[in-house]
Order: structure tokens, then sequence, then C-alpha cells
């Protein structure tokens, strides 16, 4: 038996081209869904070298099992999972009302000092894995390599590159013309081959992904609607563009149109989708394409809009509608069998509460295991990390956390995370 472990620890750790000689970490799990969409299982042991995991043993192992230092973390009471992947944050802002005066005095270095900030509430929070989808795109590269090479802590970041079309959602607004001429980016394009040149130059510069807004969107400062925006010409280029480099492509949307559009265009996630309807849902299922939801956001812009200073008449119409229109969609959609990915927009809603998503898409009539597998085996699918992240299993990243209770029982219990490990680090312990 005590051979067993060493010798499969030794195999595994030569697979992973890891010395022999590493510490080991044993976590004891009281109940553990080491698989999402498969059913937990009581009293077991993960074990932990280095960043990964090499192995799951029935029952709890002993240190004495094992060869060198053995640490031993007792979670011997808690439900343990897979750590959470969140597809939609801004983690460069927090919505609220000293937005403006923000912008104008905080400088560039501060506010980046407080992404990192707001990236390690969401680490705490339980996200592991986040898609970052519009922050000023060399801040963000910047922050992921940091935390890749493992300069600074926080989550694994995919970071998008964001093209989008002239006075469009991903264009500045609600700021003088002045500084609107200062801060349009190089990646605002009109036109088939312009977009296709602004795709080809966010890769360039370092994108994971591409985001495009193919409709308008709620907190642009203009009254411009929430209808389709994009050109199917603009929209195809820089899906084409994206795919030639090996990169996906995101789209915000909220109007049918704009939804359908993209899909058709051949885009790999919408991003909200606040009124999908029989042609759209019809889409999704033909191309396998997901729905990143973002109801918390919906939520929040609804709430805020009532009583918000901050927002101009303009956003507050669109924030009331869109909000509250959101949940019903997502409910259409998921009762279609669309696939779905979490995403919670976080940045609009504070970071660190991204599990209140989960919540909201259980009053939206989804089940509790689905909504883990969205955030784990479905967003790591879409991210193409299937291989790394979103289960306990032998070879992945030891991304791991823990709550009290099982949240298959009640999805409440992803709001109070008590242990979180990444790459086989501890940043939050009982
Ligand atoms: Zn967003």
């Amino acid at each position: 038996m005590i051979h067993r472990y060493k010798f499969l620890t030794s195999v595994v750790l030569l697979a992973l081209g890891v010395s022999a000689v590493a510490e080991t970490t044993l976590i004891h799990a009281g109940e553990l869904l080491a698989v999402p969409g498969e059913s937990p299982r009581a009293n077991q042991t993960i074990v932990v070298t280095n960043e990964r995991i090499v192995e799951v043993i029935d029952g709890f192992a002993s240190a004495t099992d094992f060869d060198g230092d053995v640490r031993i973390i007792d979670l011997s009471e808690k439900f343990v999972l897979p750590g959470l992947l969140d597809m939609h944050v801004h983690l460069q802002g927090e919505l609220g009302p000293k937005n403006d005066s923000d912008a104008l005095k905080m400088s560039d270095q501060l506010m980046q000092m407080r992404s990192i900030h707001f990236a390690m509430n969401t680490l705490k929070a339980g996200f592991t894995t986040v898609r970052d989808v519009g922050s000023s795109p060399q801040e963000m590269y910047a922050m992921r390599d940091a935390i890749d090479k493992g300069w600074i802590d926080g989550p694994r970041i995919i970071a998008a590159g964001g093209v989008g079309i002239t006075g469009g959602h991903a264009d500045i607004s609600g700021v003088s013309p002045e500084l609107m001429e200062m801060l349009t980016s190089p990646n605002i394009c009109d036109g088939p081959y312009d977009c296709r040149r602004a795709a080809r130059n966010a890769i360039k510069y370092g994108a994971d992904l591409i985001k495009i807004t193919s409709t308008g969107g709620v907190m642009t400062d203009r009254a411009t609607g929430t209808g389709q925006q994009m050109e199917m010409d603009e929209l195809r280029e820089v899906v084409l563009a994206a795919t030639r480099m090996g990169r996906k492509v995101a789209s915000h949307a909220h109007h049918e149109d704009g939804i359908v559009a993209a899909l058709e265009a051949g885009v790999a996630s919408i991003e909200h989708g606040s009124y999908t309807g029989p042609r759209a849902i019809k889409l999704f299922r033909k191309t396998g394409a997901y729905l990143v939801p973002t109801l918390l956001a919906g939520k929040t812009v609804a709430t805020l809009a009532i009583d918000a200073d901050f927002m101009s008449d303009a956003v507050k119409a669109k924030a009331i509608r869109v909000g509250n229109d959101m949940a019903g969609s997502f409910e259409r959609a998921h009762k279609a069998g669309v696939n779905i990915a979490y995403g919670t927009d976080s940045g609009i809603s504070p970071h660190g509460n991204n599990a209140q998503e989960a919540v909201l898409m259980v009053e939206g009539g989804m089940a509790e295991m689905d909504v883990i597998v969205a955030a784990t085996i479905n967003a790591a699918d879409l991210i193409d990390m299937s291989d790394s992240v979103a289960t306990i299993e032998a070879g992945k990243f030891a991304d791991i956390i823990a709550v009290d209770a099982s949240p298959l029982e009640n999805i409440e219990e992803l709001l109070d995370v008590h242990f979180v490990m990444k790459g086989g680090k501890v940043y939050k312990q009982p």
C-alpha cells in the first residue's frame, strides 16, 4: 500500500519532469468534488507536489506513506472542489461614484497597484483563473505575466485585447473631446480591413484573445442603444484575423441581432447575451459557442440606476431595461441547452463577490452542479485550459478551494470560501 503511493508519485513526477525530491502536501478532504459533473466522494486525499496534483487517493493517507517533507492540510470537515473560473472580469476598475475623479487623479502606476489588490480579492474568493475582457491591455498583460512568473500573487489571467468601432461600446465616452482624443485606443477601427489590422495589432502586443462589442453597451455614455453596431464584414474580418493567429474572439452583445451576427461570424463566446431569442439559440446550439451570462452585472446596474448620481440619464435608462431583462434571457438559453460558461463582469460589481453569480444562476433555474460545471469544466474549455485546470486530477495545477458544506445542496456556500490554493500555494486557510 505504502509503496504504491511512493511508486505512483514518482511516476507522475517523472512524467511531469519534476525532480523526485520535492515537498509533498496531502490535503485531507471530507468531501471531494474532484470532477464537476460526477458525484463527490467522501474522505479523499489529494497529493500535491510543487504546483501540481500528483494523485487523488481514497481515504486519508498519512505522512509516513511518503518520502521527504510532507505537510498535511486538514480539510476533513470541509467540502473541497476545484478552483473556480470567471470568464468575464475587468480587474482594472470598480464601478462607483469616484470613477471620474480617480481617472483624473490616480497615476497609471497606482491604478496598476489597485488592480493587483482587486486580483487578490478575486483569488481569495476562490476564483483561481479569470479572463479579463477589458482593461488597459498593456497593464493587464504585465499583470498576467508577473503572476505567471510568480513575481506577484493573483489568479491566472487570460487577457483580452479589445477591438471596437468608432463611437461603439468599446470606444471612450463620457469625457471631454480633448480627453477622448487622448484616450482613444489604436484598436478602434471602421470597416473590415481596418478591423483586420486592429485585431492583428492587439495580438501583436500580447492579447490572449480578442474582445469585440457587436452591439451597444449599457455603460457607454451615449444614447446609442444596445442593438447591433458592428457590421457583418467587420465581425468576419476580426474573427478571421484572430483565428489565423490562433486566438479566439469573445463578443459583448445585448440584442439578438448582434448576438446572431457575432455567432455567424464565428465568435467563441457571447458576453451578456441579454436578449437571446430563438434565432440566437439555434445558432448557439449549431456552433457550440458559449454564453457568458453576467447576471450579476445586470442586477448590479439595474439596482444602482435607481439612485446613482454618477450615472447619466442615457446610462440609467439602459441599465434599468437591460439589467432587468438579462435574467429571463439566461433562463431561456439554459432551458434550450445553450453551452454556458461562468462570468460575472466583476468590476461592475465589486471584485471578490464573484460567487454571487452562482446564486443568480440557481435562481434562474440552473442546477447547482451545472453552475459549478459552468465555472470549471466549461470555462476551461472556452479558454483551452482543460488539460491544466478545472478538475482535481493527476497532472493538473493544484487549484483547490474548500467551503463548509456542499454547494450542491446550498449554492450560497460558495459565497464563503475558507481555503484557497492556487498552483500548490495556499492563499487562504481555515
Ligand atoms: Zn464587461
